[in-house]
Protein backbone atom coordinates (compact mmCIF):
# COMPACT_ATOMS: atom_id res chain seq x y z
CA UNK A 1 0.00 0.00 0.00
CA UNK A 2 1.61 3.31 -1.09
CA UNK A 3 0.83 5.27 2.29
CA UNK A 4 2.44 8.36 0.49
CA UNK A 5 -0.92 8.93 -1.30
CA UNK A 6 -3.02 8.94 2.46
CA UNK A 7 -5.99 11.02 3.30
CA UNK A 8 -8.66 12.00 1.42
CA UNK A 9 -8.12 13.35 -2.20
CA UNK A 10 -9.21 16.50 -3.40
CA UNK A 11 -12.27 16.99 -5.65
CA UNK A 12 -12.48 19.07 -9.07
CA UNK A 13 -16.27 20.92 -8.25
CA UNK A 14 -17.51 18.51 -11.45
CA UNK A 15 -16.11 15.50 -9.82
CA UNK A 16 -18.45 16.50 -6.19
CA UNK A 17 -21.41 17.26 -8.14
CA UNK A 18 -20.96 13.93 -10.23
CA UNK A 19 -20.57 11.78 -7.12
CA UNK A 20 -23.91 13.86 -5.11
CA UNK A 21 -25.59 13.41 -8.44
CA UNK A 22 -24.82 9.61 -7.50
CA UNK A 23 -25.67 9.62 -4.34
CA UNK A 24 -29.17 11.70 -5.75
CA UNK A 25 -29.88 8.52 -7.99
CA UNK A 26 -29.52 6.10 -5.28
CA UNK A 27 -31.79 8.40 -3.03
CA UNK A 28 -34.76 7.66 -5.34
CA UNK A 29 -34.50 3.95 -4.50
CA UNK A 30 -35.34 4.37 -1.18
CA UNK A 31 -38.49 5.29 -1.78
CA UNK A 32 -41.55 4.57 -1.05
CA UNK A 33 -40.00 1.81 1.36
CA UNK A 34 -38.48 4.63 3.70
CA UNK A 35 -41.52 6.74 4.27
CA UNK A 36 -42.35 8.45 6.82
CA UNK A 37 -38.28 9.12 6.70
CA UNK A 38 -36.67 10.90 3.83
CA UNK A 39 -35.61 9.39 0.64
CA UNK A 40 -31.37 9.79 1.10
CA UNK A 41 -29.12 8.39 -0.65
CA UNK A 42 -24.96 7.93 -0.02
CA UNK A 43 -22.31 6.92 -1.74
CA UNK A 44 -18.30 6.27 -0.61
CA UNK A 45 -15.68 6.97 -2.95
CA UNK A 46 -11.99 5.65 -3.35
CA UNK A 47 -9.73 6.91 -5.89
CA UNK A 48 -12.28 8.21 -7.56
CA UNK A 49 -14.18 5.12 -7.89
CA UNK A 50 -17.76 4.18 -6.14
CA UNK A 51 -16.65 1.46 -3.52
CA UNK A 52 -20.28 1.37 -1.30
CA UNK A 53 -23.62 2.85 -1.71
CA UNK A 54 -27.24 2.87 0.19
CA UNK A 55 -30.21 4.74 0.19
CA UNK A 56 -32.61 4.63 3.54
CA UNK A 57 -34.73 1.55 4.40
CA UNK A 58 -37.84 1.30 6.00
CA UNK A 59 -38.31 2.76 9.26
CA UNK A 60 -35.78 0.83 11.76
CA UNK A 61 -33.39 -0.80 9.36
CA UNK A 62 -30.53 1.59 8.15
CA UNK A 63 -30.57 4.53 6.98
CA UNK A 64 -28.51 5.61 4.01
CA UNK A 65 -24.69 5.97 5.87
CA UNK A 66 -24.94 3.24 7.76
CA UNK A 67 -26.09 0.87 4.80
CA UNK A 68 -23.30 2.32 2.87
CA UNK A 69 -20.74 1.65 5.52
CA UNK A 70 -22.08 -1.87 5.57
CA UNK A 71 -21.42 -1.93 2.12
CA UNK A 72 -18.27 -1.34 2.29
CA UNK A 73 -15.10 -3.71 1.08
CA UNK A 74 -13.67 -5.03 4.50
CA UNK A 75 -10.03 -4.36 3.09
CA UNK A 76 -8.32 -1.04 3.11
CA UNK A 77 -7.96 2.07 5.56
CA UNK A 78 -10.80 4.04 6.08
CA UNK A 79 -9.06 7.73 5.86
CA UNK A 80 -8.62 7.47 2.08
CA UNK A 81 -12.45 7.18 1.39
CA UNK A 82 -14.97 10.19 1.04
CA UNK A 83 -18.63 9.67 1.68
CA UNK A 84 -21.39 11.80 -0.25
CA UNK A 85 -24.98 12.14 1.13
CA UNK A 86 -27.71 13.85 0.00
CA UNK A 87 -28.98 15.28 3.64
CA UNK A 88 -27.20 16.02 6.58
CA UNK A 89 -26.90 12.87 8.68
CA UNK A 90 -28.68 12.34 11.35
CA UNK A 91 -27.83 13.35 15.03
CA UNK A 92 -30.38 11.62 17.50
CA UNK A 93 -30.60 7.80 18.58
CA UNK A 94 -33.43 6.91 17.13
CA UNK A 95 -34.71 3.50 16.22
CA UNK A 96 -31.52 3.54 14.57
CA UNK A 97 -27.80 4.57 16.08
CA UNK A 98 -26.68 8.11 15.24
CA UNK A 99 -25.53 8.38 11.68
CA UNK A 100 -22.83 10.83 11.92
CA UNK A 101 -21.46 9.06 14.75
CA UNK A 102 -21.37 5.89 12.85
CA UNK A 103 -19.19 7.95 10.34
CA UNK A 104 -17.23 9.36 13.09
CA UNK A 105 -16.78 5.87 14.22
CA UNK A 106 -15.65 4.61 10.61
CA UNK A 107 -12.53 6.38 10.25
CA UNK A 108 -13.84 8.25 7.35
CA UNK A 109 -12.58 11.65 7.26
CA UNK A 110 -14.28 13.59 4.37
CA UNK A 111 -18.06 14.01 3.70
CA UNK A 112 -19.75 16.00 0.93
CA UNK A 113 -23.20 17.06 2.37
CA UNK A 114 -25.99 18.23 -0.39
CA UNK A 115 -28.15 19.61 2.07
CA UNK A 116 -28.94 20.03 5.86
CA UNK A 117 -31.62 18.48 8.00
CA UNK A 118 -34.35 21.10 9.28
CA UNK A 119 -35.61 18.54 11.52
CA UNK A 120 -35.37 20.23 15.07
CA UNK A 121 -33.18 16.92 16.49
CA UNK A 122 -30.57 17.63 13.37
CA UNK A 123 -30.91 21.14 12.13
CA UNK A 124 -26.82 21.30 11.76
CA UNK A 125 -26.02 18.79 14.69
CA UNK A 126 -25.04 16.41 12.93
CA UNK A 127 -22.21 17.95 11.14
CA UNK A 128 -21.40 19.32 14.75
CA UNK A 129 -20.85 15.80 15.96
CA UNK A 130 -18.39 14.94 12.92
CA UNK A 131 -16.32 18.24 12.78
CA UNK A 132 -15.76 18.15 16.56
CA UNK A 133 -14.63 14.36 15.76
CA UNK A 134 -11.92 16.47 13.18
CA UNK A 135 -13.66 14.78 10.18
CA UNK A 136 -13.89 17.46 7.22
CA UNK A 137 -17.64 18.56 6.21
CA UNK A 138 -18.92 20.52 3.58
CA UNK A 139 -22.49 21.22 2.98
CA UNK A 140 -24.32 22.54 -0.32
CA UNK A 141 -23.01 20.55 -3.00
CA UNK A 142 -25.47 20.03 -5.85
CA UNK A 143 -28.23 21.62 -3.46
CA UNK A 144 -30.30 22.65 -5.85
CA UNK A 145 -31.43 19.67 -7.18
CA UNK A 146 -30.91 17.19 -3.75
CA UNK A 147 -33.52 19.95 -2.76
CA UNK A 148 -35.69 20.15 -5.21
CA UNK A 149 -36.30 16.26 -4.93
CA UNK A 150 -35.73 15.79 -1.12
CA UNK A 151 -37.42 19.00 0.45
CA UNK A 152 -41.43 18.03 0.38
CA UNK A 153 -39.93 14.59 2.79
CA UNK A 154 -38.40 17.42 4.98
CA UNK A 155 -40.02 18.60 8.15
CA UNK A 156 -38.72 20.11 11.79
CA UNK A 157 -41.27 17.64 13.42
CA UNK A 158 -40.56 14.23 14.82
CA UNK A 159 -39.86 11.24 12.39
CA UNK A 160 -38.98 7.44 12.81
ZN1 LIG B 1 -29.25 8.41 10.05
Amino acid sequence: MDTSAAGPPAFSDAELERFMALALEESHHALPGCLPNPPVGCVIVRHGIVVASGFTGAPGMPHAEAAALRALPVSGAADDLTLFVTLEPCAFFGRTPSCAQAIVSSGIRSVFVGTLDPDLRNDGAGIEIMRRAGVDVRVGVLEGPVRAFISQYLSSGQKA
